[in-house]
């Protein structure tokens, strides 16, 4: 009999990544394919992707130990059920039992961002209390405390994105004004820097080598937005460790270097922030790594 393996999968609002992890939380197989939107797709997509990674495995299917799915939106576990993830264009979804009804497998849903900060404290070797700073089109977190996923009473730990803090007060899509996320995330970059079209992040560094002085300004009120998240995590929750996840970490180490400085400039002017030495904790997620796929494959039931 082959070996027992489990799925996780990171469905987003373009790509969705699986994986196949065997006992020891390696991954032994991984595919990504595009996202199809609404209900029927999303349930299209997983069921793609299973049968990608039973191909890549040489199996049935059937023979796969659990899938544990990470979805944005409002999940409710215990139902199996995601509401409201707009960006896949799905208000309501049963998507743990109708998978498990096409597939005959176990199938668990979890928040993408908890999953994410799973995945990112088992392939960084991570221990104790690890705060994961989802820094994507939006601003979230995720948590995981002595090993274990850390989800809240209502599944909203974690949502840090809608702190009123800004006095410009920029209309956030939660209905709120001045969020957090509209100054740490894809979209605030968006309104820094608008000459950097769609995806900022992916020619801020290169425009900033070639001197331009907007994309320097946007990219230093990137950093102070998120050294605040930083701070905000650290004081919230005093995790040993911060991990920047997301997609601006592919800002990699100009990001942390800016993170780190901008604490330890805060941290001069106050003896208590000094104690808390908040740049010592802080981390990049490796770019290659799919943090997500990975923590939801963990959290899944086999
Ligand atoms: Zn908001």
């Amino acid at each position: 009999m082959s070996e027992a393996l489990r799925i996780g999968m990171d469905i987003g609002g373009s790509k969705t990544a699986a994986v196949a992890l065997d006992l020891s939380g390696a991954v032994v197989a991984s595919t990504q394919l595009l996202t199809e939107r609404g209900p029927d797709g999303v349930l299209d997509t997983a069921e793609h992707a299973i049968r990608e990674l039973a191909r890549l495995t040489a199996r049935s299917a059937r023979e796969f130990a659990s899938v544990g799915i990470g979805i944005p939106g409002q999940i409710d576990r215990e139902l199996g059920v995601v509401r409201n993830a707009y960006n896949i264009d799905v208000a309501r979804l049963a998507l743990a039992e109708l998978l498990s009804e096409s597939t005959g497998l176990t199938v668990t849903l979890d928040n993408d961002v908890t999953a994410a900060a799973i995945g990112a404290a088992h392939l960084m070797g991570l221990s104790g209390t690890v705060a994961y700073l989802n820094l994507g089109t939006g601003l979230s977190a995720g948590f995981v405390v002595d090993g274990a996923p850390l989800r809240g009473s209502h599944g909203v730990a974690g949502e840090i994105g809608h702190l009123a803090v800004d006095r410009l007060e920029r209309p956030c899509p939660c209905g709120q004004r001045g969020c957090l996320e509209t100054v740490a995330s894809g979209s605030a970059l968006k309104t820094y820097w608008p000459a950097g079209g769609d995806h900022p992040g992916r020619i801020l560094l290169s425009a900033i080598a070639a001197g331009d002085a907007e994309a320097r300004t946007a990219f230093e009120y990137l950093v102070r937005g998120a050294a605040n998240c930083v701070r905000l995590l650290v004081l919230a929750l005093d995790p040993h460790t911060v991990v920047i996840g997301g997609g601006l970490r592919l800002l990699g180490d100009p990001l942390l270097d800016g993170i780190r400085t901008t604490l330890d400039e805060w941290s001069a002017a106050s003896p208590f922030l000094t104690e808390l030495q908040l740049g010592e904790r802080v981390q990049v997620l490796p770019e290659d790594s799919s943090a997500a796929a990975v923590g939801a494959a963990l959290a899944g039931i086999s």
